[in-house]
């Protein structure tokens, strides 16, 4: 099947059926191309309802939930955007179709460097990227309308809610390193409101705010 009709595909069915609604989600995830985000071995199943390796152990996300993580959000055009753990740069695209402006910061080097060719190359130019601890944030960019949070913390980090705008909303999953659940932190006069969904598994958030290196 050519990878037109597999992006449709699994649009309909892994995510218009399990319930999205956002138009600018749904469009996203009909604009960018899952397959160019992983090696060329696996460009067959970019489009399956499963995470796939991106290598130094770490995975690009199941498509249900870029969708979910991003509809939580609650962005629109004008949204400015903090993403930790940029991985494959996936999610960093379909936020960049949506928002003004994503901020992306990944602690692997050379994930960084891969993903940060392959948006530039496609034309990208709303997106700011950093290699380092993400759970310290991005203050010179502060305060962004959302963070999402691509890896399982322990806890929501503090210095990250400090950096979300009043009214703003954070996704994270919260959990132990095994698993986790997908969490929605807004502020509301300038507390903590949160809201729990379902069950996930993420790799672990690794940083001062998050898990200690193995
Ligand atoms: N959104 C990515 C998910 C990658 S997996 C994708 O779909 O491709 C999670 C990523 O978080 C990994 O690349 C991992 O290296 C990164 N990560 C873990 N802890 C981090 C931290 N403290 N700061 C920045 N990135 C982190």
């Amino acid at each position: 099947m050519e990878f037109e009709k597999k992006m449709c595909f699994m649009v309909e069915n892994q995510i218009v059926r399990r319930g999205i609604v956002d138009e600018g989600v749904i469009q996203a995830m009909l604009t960018v191309k899952r397959h160019l985000f992983v090696e060329e071995a696996m460009a067959e199943s970019a489009y399956g309802d499963f995470p796939l390796p991106i290598g130094d152990g770490q995975t690009i996300s199941q498509p249900y939930m870029v969708a979910v993580m991003t509809e939580k959000l609650k962005l629109g055009k004008e949204s400015r955007v903090l993403e930790i753990g940029t991985g494959s740069g996936y999610q960093t695209a379909i936020l960049a179709e949506i928002c003004e402006r994503v901020y992306s910061i990944e602690r692997i080097a050379m994930l960084e460097r891969k993903a940060r060719k392959r948006l530039e190359e496609m034309g990208y130019t709303n997106i700011a990227f950093k290699i380092g601890d993400g759970t310290l944030g991005w203050s010179e960019a502060a305060p962004f309308d959302g963070i999402l949070i691509t890896a399982g913390s322990p806890k929501v980090p503090d210095l990250l809610f400090s950096q979300l705008k009043e009214e703003g909303r954070m996704i994270i999953p919260i959990g132990n390193s095994f698993s986790q659940t997908l969490t929605v932190v807004r502020k509301v006069k300038g507390k903590k409101v949160e809201e729990s969904f379902f069950g996930c598994t993420f790799v672990p958030l690794i940083g001062r705010e998050g898990w200690e290196e193995d």
